[in-house]
């Protein structure tokens, strides 16, 4: 017997489940990308995607994922020496860094280790030991996806402001976009970066760049940008092709098309009340289960835990086993633990992630949990009872 066919579920942290609308929206011929609907198609997505980011200044969009991202608003603030400032609460954080160095960055990393969000006063307090304002930008994630940790960038800004420290404030929104509440303009935000795989529902292959008058400054400040990142054209183009630096990502912009329209139809306030809803319900089963034996939540406080993403520790005998048995046996692919690696877990095999970004539901987020719940059970790994009950009741009780 064989109990994974039917729908399965890749319940990882990016590429998310695409909606059949978005798909059968890409399935289709070649379109012109000289003249016509495409044209007037990706100016429209442009300016809703600022919609979704909370900003009135400036989009620039990119054929590549999340690291694409990363190197081209690096590449339009930054000179070969300058310094940044990198508060880190998981991989994510130094993985921005590594991309800051390749550029030529000089790089001090503030490592908050794997379990706690950016703590904005240590980062203030490094500001603060800069006097000569070396310190060109401060690259915090917002969400970083391997820990599941959550940041709080209003409150980072508010302690980077009250140093008068002129550094730009550059957030990673990767996992976060389109799930938790980020308001760029409101909090203060002068680059933020983002892709399309993970709360935009779309398959990977295109990222966001937004920044403001700030960051616009600086652009025309340092010697030069090299031309494919260039976000000057495209955030302003004369001509369409400027808009891409060559040809547009035809099938990814009606994708895209298709998704904002589902956004902006639910409200972006209920997009993210619907994961905060769906999360809340999956922490409420897991803090049963770890009433009892090795399960636990990666971050313990529920104000910086995301709502798109979420790591467990089960220990190293445990995760991987947990993770093959829900995937083999039922059809749930769970996420790998990442950046958790220890010297007695190598393959952080004690580590495993829920994906609950985008196109998600309850019934999803119930069988996810059920189909767990069915492989502790079957593994006969130690867990308090009466999970799935909690979850029910914030399902319940919306
Ligand atoms: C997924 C992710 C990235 C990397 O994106 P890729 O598309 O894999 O390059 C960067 N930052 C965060 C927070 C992410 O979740």
């Amino acid at each position: 017997m064989d109990l994974t066919k039917g729908q399965p579920y890749l319940a990882i942290p990016g590429p998310s489940v695409m909606p059949e609308a978005v798909l059968r929206a890409m399935h289709r011929g070649a379109p012109n990308i000289y003249e016509g609907e495409l044209i007037d198609l990706t100016y429209g997505v442009l300016s809703d995607l600022k919609i979704v980011a909370g900003t009135v200044h400036n989009a620039a969009i990119y054929i590549g994922n999340g690291h694409a991202a990363w190197e081209a608003a690096l590449s339009n603030v930054l000179s070969p020496g300058d310094k940044v400032l990198v508060p880190a609460a998981g991989a994510f954080g130094h993985g921005w860094s590594e991309m800051a160095a390749g550029l030529g960055a000089q790089c001090d990393v503030l490592d908050f280790g794997r379990r706690a969000p950016i703590a904005a006063e240590v980062v203030a307090e490094a500001l603060r030991n800069d006097p000569t304002h070396e310190i060109k930008a401060v690259l915090a994630v917002h969400v970083d996806t391997s820990t599941s940790a959550k940041s709080d960038i209003a409150a980072l800004r508010s302690a980077l402001d009250a140093t008068g420290h002129p550094a730009l404030l550059m957030v990673d929104c990767i996992a976060s976009f389109g799930c938790d509440r980020f308001e760029m303009d409101r909090w203060g935000v002068d680059v933020m970066v983002a892709a399309c795989q993970k709360g935009l529902m779309v398959p990977p292959g295109v990222a966001f760049v937004f920044f403001n008058e700030q960051a616009a400054k600086r652009r025309s400040e340092i010697e030069r940008v090299s031309r494919y990142w260039d976000w000057q054209p495209r955030a302003n183009p004369e001509l369409y092709y400027q808009l891409f630096c060559g040809t547009a990502p035809t099938h990814h912009i009606y994708g895209l098309r298709v998704a904002l329209d589902m956004i902006l139809a639910e409200g972006l306030n209920n997009v993210w009340l619907r994961h905060e809803t769906l999360a809340k319900a999956i922490w409420a089963a897991v803090e049963v289960w770890s009433s009892e034996g090795p399960l636990e939540l990666n971050i313990a406080d529920p104000d910086a835990r995301s709502h798109a993403v979420t790591s467990l520790r089960v220990g190293k005998e445990h995760g991987t086993r947990l993770r093959r048995w829900c995937q083999d046996q039922a059809g749930l692919t769970l996420g790998i633990g990442l950046g958790m690696a220890t010297e007695e877990d190598p393959n952080s095999d004690g580590f495993f992630r829920f994906g609950h970004m985008g196109h998600v539901n309850a019934q999803m987020i119930m069988g996810l949990l059920a189909t767990v719940q069915s492989g502790l059970i079957a593994l006969d790994i130690p867990h308090g009872s009466g999970a799935i009950e909690a979850a029910a009741r914030v399902i319940a009780a919306r």
